[in-house]
């Protein structure tokens, strides 16, 4: 848990989110601000500022967010007409939020 961190907060239930799913490794929660029909985002619930900062030993759970991103897709009904998984790196990179996180973008068509 990272002070002044939004994102451990709402996986901590401190701060309220709209969940679509949890387990001990990851939560699926709405974004607030949506950019396409369905926005939803992919967090672990260890604090890992960005991909940049990720290592060997995070295999495991990148792994298991990209999954579920792709599982969600299927649950939002998007997988056949298709989505976007999407990691913003940094500030040049368009992460606004340090704590990785997933974008799992669709439903256009
Ligand atoms: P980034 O630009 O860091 O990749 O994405 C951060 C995302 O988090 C943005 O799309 C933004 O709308 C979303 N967001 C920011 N604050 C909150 C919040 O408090 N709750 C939720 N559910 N989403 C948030
Ligand atoms: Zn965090």
């Amino acid at each position: 848990m990272e002070r002044g961190c939004i994102f451990c907060q709402i996986v901590s239930g401190e701060k309220p989110a709209d969940f679509l799913y949890q387990d001990q490794s990851l939560v699926v929660f709405k974004d607030i601000y949506p950019h396409a029909p369905v926005h939803l985002l992919i967090a672990p619930r260890r604090h890992i500022r960005s991909i940049n900062e990720v290592t060997e030993q995070d295999k495991e759970i990148i792994s298991q967010v990209i999954l579920k991103g792709k599982e969600m897709a299927k649950e939002q009904g998007v997988a056949k007409s298709g989505y976007k998984l999407l990691f913003n790196v940094e500030q040049g990179g368009g992460q606004v939020i340090f704590h990785v996180h997933l974008h799992l973008l669709g439903g256009w068509r």
